[in-house]
């Protein structure tokens, strides 16, 4: 897959890391350790959506600095969240790959901008977005001359109160007829809890998703924001290569 000036040749593309960029040792650490697990890029966020305007908001501008540290030492490409036009300008100048969130996707204005920056990017769904509107959205940063949007599905609501969200994976292979796009799973806040995280992503690669993005923290209990969906650095090193093969052997089986 190509992104941006970015090549990976490996499938399924793994984004890891943690959900928000907390401090330098927390960071720096993660990316190695991803890094060393076979992830191809780190993600964090510095700007975070938080539903409680007492949790933790993220590191801002020093978020996305660490994260430009973390990319310079690891080697990594990063994804990071742009919240709005003003953090847009900040993430634009040090990210990869920048990404929207599921609670921005219906926001027009900053699809436009940010599909201005030229930058690759990753829009997530909105939790309540059919896929027409998802698509649009998709249309919207296009338009403005992004190079490359990625689709990520992170769940969506319904019903359900066994997880955080209801991963949709039938999203998939209707994606797959009806746009270009390469599809992105986020198995760690559609489930919202890290027992499932594993065999969510698992589901997304045999469903056909071209990459998964899981939140990683060498230390979920401490975490500032999402500990109980992250994986141990330990436990992606063993969940990278059994998605690596899976998708050697999907890649096999009749479309
Ligand atoms: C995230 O990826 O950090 C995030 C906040 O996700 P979402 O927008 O899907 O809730
Ligand atoms: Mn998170």
């Amino acid at each position: 897959m190509q992104i941006g000036p970015h090549r990976f040749d490996a499938r399924p593309l793994i984004l890891a890391g943690p959900c928000a960029v907390e401090d330098e040792r927390q960071l720096l650490e993660i990316a190695e350790a991803v890094r060393e697990a076979g992830a191809d890029v780190l993600r964090g966020g510095a700007f975070k959506p938080r539903t409680r305007p007492q949790d933790f908001q993220g590191l801002g501008r020093e978020g996305v600095e660490l994260l430009a540290r973390a990319r310079e030492e690891s080697g990594l490409p990063i994804v990071t969240e742009a919240l709005d036009e003003a953090s847009l300008a900040l993430v634009e100048a040090a990210a990869d790959i920048v990404q929207v969130g599921a609670r921005n996707m219906h926001n027009f204005s900053l699809l436009k901008q940010v599909g201005r920056s030229g930058k690759p990017v990753l829009l997530k769904r909105g939790f309540s977005a059919e896929l027409d509107e998802w698509l649009h959205a998709a249309e919207y940063i296009e338009q403005g001359g992004a190079s490359e949007v990625l689709l990520c599905e992170r769940g969506i609501r319904t019903f359900s109160r066994h997880s955080r969200f209801t991963l949709d994976l039938s999203v998939i292979p209707v994606l797959q007829r009806r746009s270009r796009h390469p599809i992105v799973v986020d198995p760690s806040h559609a489930t919202g809890e890290a027992a499932s995280v594993a065999a969510m992503a698992r589901a997304a690669v045999a469903a056909g998703a071209d990459a998964v993005m899981i939140e990683v923290h060498a230390d979920p209990d401490s975490a500032l924001c999402d500990g109980v969906q992250a994986l141990r650095p330990a436990e992606l090193s063993t969940l990278i290569p059994e998605l690596r093969d899976l998708a050697e052997r999907v890649a096999e089986l009749t479309p």
